[in-house]
């Protein structure tokens, strides 16, 4: 189902007046996790001011150490509802379990599939049971194949709306946190009609990187570019070694539109 072969038109996603997969490259930004309504609203303001409309934060955190922030849960969603709704942004956050998925439609507009859950095909399941936008990111150490398949998942529960996130990969180079596989977005637009998204936060790990990478995203035809983005990251409860700050952030803007590879 997710094969071009199938379908050899784009799938066009519609949400709140943003098209994913459409004409215009987009920006996924926010923070890491959703930390409180004043953190979240920082960001907002900012989305708003630089004309940005997608907004990402987690709520449920899959940490790797049991003792490190799990995310708000529920109260995070409820934060993302109001600022989604005050800014009319469209909001990203990660669900974790496949009890979650139907409640979390009514909080979020587009709900994610982190890399570590990729193949758990309940929760793949679940998420192809609603009516409702779905970003997968790709597994740890899942090949292009299993990635495909696991997006197949979805759409054979009768879900469309699902798109693809690469966030790099593991490999033995311990430069960057992850190793962007960036031949997987030219791979995916082929093989698949889904919008494709690059993640280059987590697939970097390094704030030196994310400018050139987000570059290179677009310019092998990405769809759009997910960046972490936090009023304060040296006091983020998670991921605070690679989220930007505002200013920052904007600088990358800046660069990425003078690059002419984003409109
Ligand atoms: C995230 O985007 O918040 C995240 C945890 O990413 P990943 O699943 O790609 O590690
Ligand atoms: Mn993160």
């Amino acid at each position: 189902l997710v094969s071009r072969q199938k379908k050899s038109e784009d799938t066009v996603i519609q949400v709140k007046g943003v098209e994913f997969g459409g004409k215009a490259p987009i920006l996924i930004a926010g923070p890491c996790s959703v930390e409180s309504y004043e953190q979240v609203k920082e960001v907002a303001e900012n989305h708003v001011k630089r004309g940005l409309r997608v907004l990402r934060g987690g709520a449920y955190k899959p940490r790797t150490s049991p003792y490190d922030f799990q995310g708000l849960g529920v109260e995070g969603l409820e934060i993302l509802k109001r600022i989604g709704d005050e800014y009319n942004l469209v909001t990203i956050s990660e669900i974790v379990s496949p009890n979650d998925i139907e409640l979390a439609t009514q909080y979020i507009d587009v709900i994610q599939i982190g890399a570590r859950n990729m193949q758990n095909f309940e929760l793949l399941k679940a998420a192809g049971r609603v009516n409702h936008p779905i970003l997968l990111k790709r597994g740890l150490s899942a090949t292009i194949e299993e990635f495909i398949y696991a997006a197949e998942y979805i759409l054979s529960e009768g879900n469309t709306q699902v798109m693809l996130c690469e966030r790099g990969i593991r490999t033995y180079e311990k430069a960057t946190r992850n190793t962007l596989d960036i031949s997987a977005v030219p791979l995916l637009k082929q093989e698949t009609h889904l919008p494709v998204f690059v993640d280059v936060t987590h697939s970097t790990g390094r704030r030196d990187l994310l400018l050139p990478t987000a570059k290179a995203g677009f310019a092998v035809g990405a769809d759009g570019v997910m960046i972490e983005v936090h009023p304060d990251p040296d006091v983020a409860l998670s991921d605070a070694k690679q989220q930007v700050t505002i200013p920052q952030f904007n600088e990358i803007v800046d660069e990425l539109l003078k690059s002419g590879l984003y409109k």
